[in-house]
């Protein structure tokens, strides 16, 4: 039976054990859809977050892929293209049942006013990386990516965790809504500044928001308050990020770590400037694309000229994946690039070993699933830290949203091996129903994205996209059950190409394979992308895990 939810009573999180379509894997995909607008920022216009990333392009097409995965035989695969079922062609049972190709455009077309002009015409949309694949999970699915980075500053300068530490950010919307929490959990006093009050009272309805303070006089006191006792505290400030970014700075306050993630890779429907208010901006979007463009780089221009102040002063400031410094760099600040990438700054050295953001849904609807799973990677992994660590911090802290999923950074061979286990789990019965594995496109193999991704790669092989490429048609030869190409929409237009993976454990043999094939071959890429770019992390687990890869010379 779906459950109610609260949140949009239009779209009810599914689960149950009835299908409604002709075998668990079309059902699976069916359900991972729904979850994606359940948990979605605005269900009612199909988007899923990052201020534009939609599950489909538009109504019609979703009652089409409805329909299509409702009726669709096993030996048959769904075409995708950008969030519209264009075909329904028949396979055979080993092929993925769905695949897709959403928001690609021509290279030297691929700019945010040339989309802007063609998704006007009905005739694409972007799907942001996991919002059109449908593997979108909430907020949960950065959490841990977001909690990880705190913790490698907390490693690097503060002793080991960020007690008594005040981080700075911007932006709880769909994945910025992770960074309360996420702050909270690496034992921070977090101040996130949001320009709009809905968003705010979600993430505190949600529990990833702990109080949201009436103006920055009361915010500051209240971080101050935490600073000094040394409490973790998550506190949120209606505000624009524009303003009120350089006023922290004109007090001379210097928090310890200063990020943002407000849409600032959308200019005229991410980002909102200083000086308008959400309604204002809403109705320059069709018509005022121009002056919204501008008006959003010049308040991103004053937003990032405070981090680079904070920098100066000593806070670790980091972009964390929004085009933030691009959009200054574009706006006339020289230097904005001196603030450093997430991925290159922290999470490198584990993506060079492929292990990255993967993550399961359980199907059946039911928590208990997931919290077997939980058990199984505690009895797995015991001495792998991040994981156990992770576990314990996410049970106690992350609520569920949506389907009950988890998240959990796993390398090659590990994910394999945890899908297989949990295969098993659903042909005996222990869990309640099928389990659906994927990962964020952010991923090692997986992802083209030259300022953020793939920023400053040893070899300087930065904007190449062949990588993702390669990662599609192999998981299509290795048997997949969702396979997608995803390239940048409105402001990322130009900037990314990714690869999205989904593979179903129904607890049969083939699904075994099928995870078996899949699983292991997308990480074995994403070794072989690091150790082809020359990283010493990914040559020591190619000759650990035996990972197929062709050294030359
Ligand atoms: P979203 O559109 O759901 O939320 C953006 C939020 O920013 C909204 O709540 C909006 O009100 C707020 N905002 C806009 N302008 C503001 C301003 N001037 N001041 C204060 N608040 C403002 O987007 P999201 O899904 O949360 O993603 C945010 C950004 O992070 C996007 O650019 C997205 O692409 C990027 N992102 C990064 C990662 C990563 O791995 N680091 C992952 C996902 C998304």
């Amino acid at each position: 039976m779906p459950k109610a939810n609260p949140r949009h009573p239009k779209f009810p999180i599914p689960g149950g054990p009835e299908l409604r379509a002709k075998g668990w894997r079309q059902e699976a995909l069916l359900r991972l859809l729904e979850n994606v607008l359940s948990v979605g920022e605005d269900p009612d216009n199909l988007v899923v977050y990052a201020a534009l990333g939609k599950a489909a392009r538009n109504w019609a097409a979703h009652e089409g892929i409805v329909k299509a995965l409702t009726e669709m035989e096993e030996d048959q695969t769904l075409l995708i293209q950008s969030g519209k079922p264009i075909g329904l062609v028949r396979t055979h049972a080993k092929a993925p049942l769905v695949i897709m190709a959403n928001c690609n455009i021509v290279g030297q077309w691929a700019k945010a006013e040339v989309f802007y002009e063609l998704q006007r015409k009905g005739l694409i949309c972007w799907g942001g990386l996991t919002a059109g694949a449908w593997q979108y999970i909430g907020s949960q699915g950065v959490i841990q990516g977001t909690y990880e980075i705190f913790m490698r500053i907390a490693e690097r300068r503060f002793g080991g965790d960020l007690r008594g530490r005040f981080v700075l950010t911007a932006g709880l919307g769909g994945m910025g809504g992770a960074q309360p929490l996420a702050g909270r959990m690496a034992g921070a006093a977090i101040l996130c500044v949001d320009i709009d009050p809905e968003r705010a009272r979600k993430r505190q309805q949600i529990g990833y928001l702990q109080e949201i303070a009436p103006d920055l006089d009361t915010a500051l006191e209240m971080i101050g308050a935490a600073v000094k006792e040394k409490r973790a505290l998550s506190v949120g400030l209606v505000g624009n990020a524009a303003e009120v970014y350089p006023e922290i700075a004109r007090r001379g306050i210097v928090p310890d770590i200063v990020t943002d993630q407000t849409s600032a890779h959308d200019l005229v429907y991410g980002y909102v400037p200083k000086g308008m208010n959400l309604d204002q901006v809403k109705g320059l979007r069709d018509d005022g694309q121009g002056q919204l463009m501008a008006a959003s780089r010049a308040s991103i221009v004053e937003h990032v000229t405070a981090m680079l102040e904070f920098q100066k002063k000593g806070s670790e400031v980091f972009d964390n994946g929004n085009l933030i410094r691009t959009q200054a760099r574009e706006g006339g600040v020289a230097n904005a690039f001196d603030i450093p990438i997430f991925t290159e700054a922290y999470l490198r050295p584990l993506f060079a070993r492929a292990i990255g953001p993967f993550r399961w849904m359980a199907l059946s609807g039911e928590e208990s699933d997931i919290a077997r799973i939980d058990d199984l990677l505690l009895e797995m992994f015991p001495d792998n830290k991040i994981i156990t660590n992770w576990i314990r911090l996410a049970r106690e802290h992350v609520p569920f949203e949506g389907l009950p999923a988890r998240i959990a950074w796993l390398g090659h061979g590990e994910r394999t091996a945890l899908a297989r286990r949990v295969n098993a789990l659903v042909a005996d019965g222990t869990l309640k129903g099928p389990v659906a594995f994927s990962r964020d496109h952010l991923d090692a193999g997986a992802m083209a994205h030259p300022n953020i991704m793939t920023e400053r790669m040893k070899d300087g092989s930065d904007a190449i996209a062949d990588w993702p490429l390669i990662d599609a048609m192999m998981l299509c030869s290795s048997m997949a059950d969702l396979v997608v190409v995803h390239s940048g929409g409105g402001g990322y237009a130009g900037y990314m190409t990714s690869c999205g993976v989904t593979v179903i454990a129904d607890g049969t043999d083939n699904a075994d394979e099928r995870l078996d094939h899949a699983l292991t071959n997308d990480t074995a890429l994403g070794v072989m992308r690091y150790a082809d770019a020359g990283y010493e992390e990914a040559l020591d687990e190619v000759a650990k895990k035996d990972v197929p890869y062709i050294r030359l010379g």
